[in-house]
């Protein structure tokens, strides 16, 4: 579990918190030990899933509602937070605790966690966390390091893996299956510091909208994406038309890509050519009816 600074700072706090961590811990590479180990017989169990800020990737959110078999708008009105600061350039997700004098979280249960195989990355990496430099060529690639975070309410550190050894941070990740989440995580990264903030800055209203819907409500978005004229003006292979109607992964995939299309103008997407031609054909006869001066009628602009 992660304490991750239970009063969101101001300013973008993901960002907020990197720079906290790059300048108060140790950095660790994947070879690096430590000991740790939670289990029911710690007397701590249980204490550390109340009162905390965890942040969660889009992949978190669909891991969930799976688990859940509820909808994204649903497990997002439900259990997140959305605190919105005016410099943030893509949308943060809070998992939001509950209302009791603990304020635990809405998955705890008298065993431990009631999601275990489907919690979030910042659950499944603590004691463990990551954090990437940003001041390479290239952007977000820089640096990756891992950090250890060490509370003194956490008891777990006084304890080995069951045989009483270390583990290295490679091994921790490996116990904790973050292959999918690190795969997402770092795909989410690329989008969230797109150079295109750089340049444009934040996002106006209605594309980060589009941005939340196409990454985190992927309800709201395959609305969208199937109830919408989309898949008839850009070219979309069949067989993925056909894995997004029944897969949230292959969705939010789309989603990644729909993003750098739509808000970051890269060419992820190719428009169908009969679309292309029917702009194209109503491009020249809006001009020919400017050139005869007869008006046009007010046509819908494609997204
Ligand atoms: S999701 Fe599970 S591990 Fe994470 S805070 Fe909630 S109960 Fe704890
Ligand atoms: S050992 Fe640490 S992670 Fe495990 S329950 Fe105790 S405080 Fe939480």
């Amino acid at each position: 579990m992660s304490d991750e600074g239970k009063t969101p700072p101001e300013g973008d706090p993901r960002k907020m918190l990197e720079e906290e961590i790059l300048a108060d811990h140790p950095r660790l590479g994947p070879e690096d030990k430590f000991k740790f180990r939670c289990h029911p017989g710690v007397p701590c169990f249980n204490t550390c899933c109340a009162d905390v800020n965890i942040f969660l990737s889009p992949y978190d959110v669909l891991r969930l509602t799976d688990r859940l078999g509820i909808s994204s708008t649903e497990f997002l009105e439900t259990y997140t937070l959305l605190p919105v600061q005016k410099d943030m350039n893509t949308p943060v997700v809070l998992l939001k605790m509950q209302d009791n004098e603990e304020k635990s979280c809405h998955f705890l249960t008298d065993e431990g966690c009631g999601v275990y195989s489907d919690r979030p990355w910042p659950c499944r990496m603590y004691p463990v966390g990551l954090a990437t430099s940003r001041d390479t060529e290239d952007g977000w690639r820089g640096e990756r390091f891992y950090f250890l975070l060490k509370e003194d309410a956490c008891q777990g550190h006084n304890e080995g893996k069951k045989d009483g050894l270390e583990w290295t941070v490679q091994e921790w990740m490996d116990d904790q299956n973050v292959d999918a989440y690190d795969e997402w995580g770092e795909a989410f990264k690329e989008l969230s510091l797109h150079r295109f903030f750089d340049d444009y800055g934040p996002l106006p209203p209605s594309k980060m909208e589009m941005f939340f819907n196409a990454t985190y409500d992927l309800q709201k978005f395959r609305e969208f994406v199937f109830g919408s004229s989309l898949l008839d003006r850009f070219e979309v292979d069949e067989d993925f038309i056909h894995q997004m109607q029944t897969s949230n992964e292959a969705l939010l995939r789309f989603g990644f890509l729909w993003i750098r299309f739509a808000v970051f103008g890269e060419s992820t997407m190719k428009v169908r050519a009969e679309a292309e031609q029917a702009v194209k054909d109503k491009l020249d006869k809006k001009q020919d009816s400017e050139d005869s001066g007869t008006p046009t009628s007010p046509q819908k602009e494609a997204p």
